[in-house]
């Protein structure tokens, strides 16, 4: 299924005859890496190293692995994707289709085990060739695979996978204002009609009825209004009853700091704060496609960040729909805050657990470096499934403690506040980030705190590019969920 643009490119597992072989994924041990061949030389078999030799059914363009000992989802997602985007590159525009031959060499799934491998590279291309105008006459065919049951299974996951991605990074690409909280909304709207979700989005004046007043706080210096959008995923026909899973993604579209202004240089980028609600958004598309078997609920608290008339003051103290009184001690901590209303909405959904999704802490970058996301887990169950699931499909997540030492951090002694969002400390922040947003998490709920301000983009400054980091953690995780619900129940 797809929205009103085009389809993509399609995967055929099924013979379609005699083909060449254009794309060869392979091992490091391949006898033809390094070979003797002249058109072979200078090819390592290194990790993402591609090279196009002339075969007798026209070019072939070999992508390395690197050492099997270093084979893993992550090692062949990222060589598939580079030789997605060198295999279109030189392909002009339009044209006629193109069948595309993909071969697995057969050391390429390594110890990883064949359907990870199919996965990771049927992903990692589709990924790869995303972007281009010549995607959508693209036919992947994954040629000579062992006639595995799983296989398809794996394919569909993958190609699921690969399109969400292309949207989260679509989205988070999107500058500010191209992406506004409105039409962030409406987009939300199409796409849910077009997969077939629940959609509705409670605007300003709902939010000031009905107390958000946390949300509406972080909007209040822009004259983009500010909403919170309402995503259900309802699994046909068995599970629609069980307790749903429950996503909150933070979709800040452009953070400029508000009255707590950021440097210019710390401003380039922010429109991409709003990168948790894109993967939440993006991954609930997936789930029909992937046949999720339980039921996922999604908030998205949309609101621009800036310092204008009505903006929040430092001090100010704002009352959460929690009832909860928050004293902003500094407007570029907003997240958390917007957050912290999205989160007691799903609290109220009574769901089976909860993730929320956010480009949140610098520190969680000082911390893991820009490639690793940060998983703070108050139940270290559904910390370790998620870390897990990032593993399987190659995005690394490392956990940072719940540490309720820290808990006097987030506690404020201003009138008619209970809770401060800033630490006043300037380490482990990170850390009481999540501390601050577990105050509107009830205990008893399993939830588990995702910051991906490090690998939600690549590059740096003007070059920096959305990843889409985080969106197949979240499919994974989400179509495992409701395998293991669906053994719970019946056993
Ligand atoms: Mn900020
Ligand atoms: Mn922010």
């Amino acid at each position: 299924m797809s929205e009103d643009e085009s389809a993509g490119p399609r995967v055929t597992t099924e013979a379609v005859g005699d083909l060449p072989v254009a794309v060869q994924v392979t091992g490091h041990t391949s006898p033809l890496a390094g070979g003797g061949d002249t058109a072979w030389s200078g090819f390592t078999g290194a990790a993402g190293e591609c090279c196009v030799v002339l075969a007798e059914g026209g070019p072939e363009l070999h992508v390395g692995l690197g050492p099997e000992a270093h084979l893993d989802s992550e090692t062949v997602h990222r060589a598939a994707r580079t030789a997605g985007r060198r295999l279109v590159q030189d392909i002009p525009a339009d044209g006629p289709d193109l069948v595309v031959g993909v071969r697995l060499a057969a050391d390429a799934e390594g110890s990883l085990g064949l359907l990870p491998a199919v996965g990771a590279v049927t992903a990692g291309l589709l990924e790869g060739v995303h972007s281009h105008p010549a995607a959508d006459r693209l036919r992947l065919h994954l040629t000579e695979l062992p006639n595995d049951p799983g296989v398809e299974a794996a394919v569909t996951e993958a190609c699921a996978m690969a399109q969400a991605v292309g949207l989260a990074t679509e989205l988070v690409d999107a500058r500010a204002n191209q992406l506004t909280p409105t039409s962030l909304a409406a987009r939300a709207e199409r796409l849910a009609t077009a997969y077939g979700l629940e959609f509705s989005c409670l605007d300003e004046a709902t939010l000031q009825e009905q107390g958000l007043g946390a949300l509406l706080s972080v909007g209040a210096g822009s004259s983009e209004p500010s909403c919170l959008v309402r995503l259900a995923y309802r699994p046909e026909p068995a599970g629609g009853d069980a307790s749903p899973v429950a996503l909150v993604g933070k979709g800040v579209t452009f953070d400029s700091g508000g009255l707590s202004l950021k440097d210019p240089s710390a401003m380039v980028g922010m429109h991409s704060d709003m990168a948790g609600a894109a993967t939440v958004l993006a991954a609930m598309t997936a789930l029909r496609g992937v046949g999720a078997e339980a039921p996922v609920v999604a908030y998205l608290p949309l609101a621009e960040n800036l310092p204008g008339p009505g903006a929040t003051r430092p001090g100010d103290v704002v009352r959460s729909l929690s009832g909860k009184g928050i004293e902003v001690v500094d407007t570029d901590f907003e997240g958390r805050v917007l957050m912290a209303d999205a989160l007691t909405m799903a609290a109220r959904e009574h769901p089976a657990l909860v993730i929320d999704v956010a480009t949140l802490t610098y520190q969680a970058i000082i911390a893991l470096g820009p490639e690793i996301g940060a998983v703070v887990g108050r139940d270290a169950g559904v910390a370790e499934r998620l870390q897990a699931a990032g593993e399987q499909v190659g995005e690394a997540w490392w956990p940072l403690p719940y540490a309720t030492r820290y808990r006097s951090q987030v506690r404020s002694v201003a009138p008619g506040a209970d809770v401060r969002n800033h630490p006043g400390a300037d380490s482990g922040r990170a850390i009481t980030a999540a501390l601050f947003l577990g105050e509107s998490v009830p205990e008893g709920i399993p939830w588990a705190h995702l910051d991906m301000a490090g690998p939600a983009m690549t590059g740096s400054g003007l070059d920096a590019r959305a990843t889409g980091f985080g969106v197949r953690t979240l499919i994974r995780f989400l179509s495992q969920h409701s395998a293991q619900a669906t053994v719970e129940e019946t056993s």
